[in-house]
């Protein structure tokens, strides 16, 4: 290796700290991150605590890397959609339909929707507790509306 003793490799820091009159100094920051991968090398030789702190810093850096990476192609993945699924329902509730069909509120699933002339609830998806369409038919379709008590 290039330094051989601490001294060596310490007087050498030093100078490129501060060069000499009439030379640019430098931040020991600005020279934390322009260290030659050699000199790093010669650097954990004679100071572990400071290859300990500079692998941390790598390790830091890298998962900062990694984690810029996932949110862009999150980003690009958002963008790139038309609607999010998770907020846009698959149907909507009340089916469109005349304004003189009477609604009433399903006994199972508490939504309102048509009737059918015979009075009960016509046809409609049940819905999950968090408002999302089971897909498959309602337990409340074919019974009467729900009546409030003393409605
Ligand atoms: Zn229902």
């Amino acid at each position: 290796m290039p330094f051989q003793t601490e001294d060596e490799l310490r007087r050498f820091l030093r100078l490129c700290l501060d060069p000499g009159p009439g030379r640019p100094t430098r931040s020991p920051e600005t020279l934390a991150r322009v260290l030659p991968a050699w000199m790093a090398d010669d650097l954990a030789q004679h100071a572990p605590a400071l290859a300990a702190l500079r692998a941390e810093l790598a390790r830091a850096e890298a998962a900062v890397t990694a984690a810029r990476a996932r949110f862009a192609e999150g980003l690009k993945v958002w963008i790139a959609q038309e609607t999010s699924t998770d907020e846009a329902p698959a149907e909507q509730p009340s089916p469109p339909q005349s304004a003189t069909q009477p609604r009433g509120e399903c006994p199972a699933c508490g939504l309102v929707y048509a009737m059918s002339r015979r009075g009960v609830l016509g046809f409609h998806h049940g819905m999950t507790p968090s408002g999302f369409s089971t897909g498959s038919r309602c337990d409340g379709v074919g019974l009467p509306p729900y009546q409030a008590v003393g409605a």
